[in-house]
């Protein structure tokens, strides 16, 4: 009989906007604290990469014009 209470440290990222565990490179786009921490683009193909770098960046400006993590914005998919 185990309940879990305790949810993971999630947090979201500040590059890409995707939820990440606390203290870990986000494996979305591998920046960690501002600071590009893995190189996700390089194990990818070169059209996975275009799509990834587009979803960075557009998930970047989003996240700057746009209120953080709001009901509304949780909801709305
Ligand atoms: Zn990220």
């Amino acid at each position: 009989m185990h309940i879990f209470l305790r949810k993971p440290n999630l947090t979201s990222c500040p590059k890409c906007g995707k939820p990440v565990l606390g203290h870990t490179v986000c494996q979305n786009c591998g920046y960690y604290k501002g600071i590009e921490a893995i190189d996700v683009l390089k194990k990818l193909t070169k059209k996975e990469k275009k799509k990834k770098q587009k979803e960075i960046e557009t998930k970047g400006k989003e996240e700057k014009t746009t209120k953080p993590l709001t009901m509304e914005g949780l909801s709305k998919k």
